[in-house]
């Protein structure tokens, strides 16, 4: 037995929605199913805080967005992608807003950016520190009004069905009752987000688990750029809490524990006046791209200069010159955040912060419309790798990518589903059939074993820190890849106790621990052969960018044998590569 829809998209985050609304729009005739292992409102686009980018004001131009992304980017991101996504961000933006999202206001009435990291000018639209979560709100509600769209909620996606080198649909657990779905679709779009949960201290809710890139992976769509893992430089200790870059957008610095704005030190500009909290801070330090931020947090760490406490080494985000009217009317969520969870007030105190795990450039290899190597596949939002990110990713790009290509995607697989109505239905139904039996006597019934889920899990945490963090090494990263196959190995011998059906959550678990042990090593994989610094991926042992050698995204191929690395192009329409430099 089967359900059939034209388009499937699994995952209920902002890509997701946004491309449900794109395929309604395209063809109303189509029916369209979202699945998603949450209600949607609990995707992880509902934590972001800070904003998103687009140009909006007379002073900015659409080449700045394009040079700041290429030049953060490290020379990786596509251009052509980044052209698009510049050239298209605008009217996204102002689409959502007829949708209902609130963006801030300036005074005057017009739309209020913020400064962002590695952004040259002030770009970043916002809905004060909450823009995440009225984003996935003003999608959400519009995406009730078209009655083609079908929801799948607490639905978890295990398997794409591929049949005649076509992906034709999904296998899907629905967690209420325990049954293995088997959703039949001409066109599916991945919009599964992101993988942060393979590293222990991450910003990403626990559902970012990585699915949808070991889904594609296994289905045999390369995995692109997967060693560029963004650290995001100021989470809050112990919890990974993210303490929002519209922080210091708003004029927030970063000091150790001499007190000292010790950024200053490391290539990022010189420190200005930030007494007059009308007047952020422009283009200095504390606004530098996030992977320098990052790695001068390292380095400031083994001089010494960085404060330990109870989950590591911390330095202080100082809050208090910008006063308590402008904290409780730009930043209340950081106010709140840092009293909830650190006991802190910033209008009085500063607050401890460290690197932490924010985002994974990476993803599913894809072209300008979303699609993939697997016809009938598409990935859209934080799963896929188009790529606009390159190396690093500069924040607040995020969202509106997440708009841009989750639309495109939408468009896309809506032409396909409506050129390509046939499907194989019973040989996928078989394959159903086959995916549901595998469940059941890998996971729910499965006997013996000895290996907890959580210590794997942590296990997996552990060597991805200390092997793939800020710095590596050929060392770390051959110790990471042998502690991860085998971990795979002992995956074999899981031990699983719960039978129920109903909201299992040690089998999702599990599920979701298979699939991370797969995106794992394809980054572990990625960073070994990429023997060269750029962006986020710094290696010890090769300090320089080699664009002889590696101005190429990397490809992780699944094979039986293992992770096989290929590469590919990088597009440069119109700015060839150059040094990468900040606050000069
Ligand atoms: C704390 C935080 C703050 C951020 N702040 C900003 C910011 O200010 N600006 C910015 O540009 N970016 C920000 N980002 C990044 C940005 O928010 C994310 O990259 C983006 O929201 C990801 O959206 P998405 O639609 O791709 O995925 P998500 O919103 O993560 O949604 C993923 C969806 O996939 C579903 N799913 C996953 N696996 C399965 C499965 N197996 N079966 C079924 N469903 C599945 C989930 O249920 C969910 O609905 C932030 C990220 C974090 C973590």
């Amino acid at each position: 037995m089967s359900v059939r829809h034209d388009v499937v998209i699994v995952g209920g985050g902002g890509a997701g929605l946004r491309a449900a609304i794109a395929i309604a729009e395209t063809n109303p005739s189509l029916s369209v199913a979202v699945v998603s292992k949450v209600y949607p409102m609990r995707s992880h686009t509902v934590a972001a805080e800070g904003g998103a980018a687009a140009v909006i004001k007379d002073n900015d131009s659409l080449e700045d967005h394009f040079r700041d992304t290429v030049g953060g980017s490290d020379w990786l991101a596509d251009q052509d992608a980044v052209e698009l996504f510049v050239n298209e961000a605008p009217a996204e933006m102002i689409q959502l807003e007829h949708w209902g999202c609130p963006w801030s206001r300036e005074p005057d009435g017009t739309v209020a950016v913020r400064p962002f990291g590695g952004m040259n000018i002030e770009r970043t639209w916002f809905a004060s520190d909450k823009t995440g979560f009225h984003m996935l709100h003003a999608l959400y509600q519009t995406s009730l009004k078209y009655s083609p769209i079908v929801s799948y909620d607490e639905s978890f996606a295990t398997k794409i069905l591929v049949e005649n080198g076509r992906c034709q649909g999904v296998s899907a657990l629905d967690l209420r009752t325990g049954k293995v779905e088997t959703i039949l679709a001409s066109a599916l779009i991945l919009c599964t987000g992101g993988a942060g949960r393979v590293f222990p201290f991450t910003t990403n809710g626990a559902i970012n688990t990585g699915d949808g890139m070991a889904m594609a992976y296994r289905a045999g769509v390369p995995l692109k750029d997967m060693e560029f893992i963004q650290y995001h430089p100021t989470g809050l200790p112990g919890t990974g809490i993210l303490i929002t870059e519209a922080s210091r957008g708003e004029g927030g610095i970063l000091v150790n524990k001499d007190g000292y704005r010790y950024l200053q030190d490391y290539d990022l500009g010189k420190p200005v006046q930030v007494t007059d909290p009308e007047h952020p801070v422009k283009k200095s330090m504390e606004l530098g791209p996030r992977d320098r931020l990052s790695q001068a947090f390292v380095k400031e760490m083994e001089r010494g200069r960085t404060i330990p406490g109870p989950h590591g080494d911390f330095v202080l985000l100082d809050l208090r010159h910008l006063g308590e009217k402008k904290i409780d009317k730009k930043l209340p969520f950081v106010r709140e955040l840092a009293k909830n969870y650190a006991g802190i007030d910033p209008v009085y105190e500063p607050i401890p912060v460290r690197p932490v795990i924010h985002y994974i450039m990476g993803g599913v290899d894809t072209d300008t419309d979303s699609a993939t190597s697997l016809l009938g596949l598409f990935a859209a939002g934080e799963v896929a790798c188009v790529s606009i990110n390159g190396a690093n990713r500069l924040g607040s790009n995020s969202l509106t990518e997440l708009l841009v290509f989750g639309a495109r995607a939408g468009r896309a697989a809506a032409i396909f589903a409506t050129q390509n109505p046939d499907l194989d239905v019973e040989a996928l139904e078989k394959q159903g059939a086959d995916e549901q039996d595998r469940i059941a006597r890998d996971f729910i019934r499965k006997e013996g074993g000895t290996e907890r889920i959580a210590t794997l899990r942590r296990e997996m945490n552990e060597t991805m820190e200390s092997g793939a963090g800020i710095y590596r090494s050929e060392r770390s990263l051959r110790d990471t890849c042998d502690k991860l196959m085998e971990l795979r190995q002992r995956f074999s011998n899981l031990l699983i106790e719960d039978r129920s059906l109903t909201f299992n959550t040690e089998l999702t678990s599990a599920l979701e621990l298979d699939f991370m042990l797969d995106v794992a090593l394809a980054i572990g994989q990625s960073a070994l052969a990429r023997t060269e610094s750029r962006g986020s991926h710094q290696r010890t042992d090769h300090p320089d960018r080699d664009d002889e050698n590696f101005l190429k995204h990397s490809l992780a191929f699944h094979t039986d044998d293992g992770v096989r690395i290929g590469y590919k192009d990088v597009v440069i329409t119109k700015w060839p590569p150059q040094e990468r430099v900040y606050g000069k």
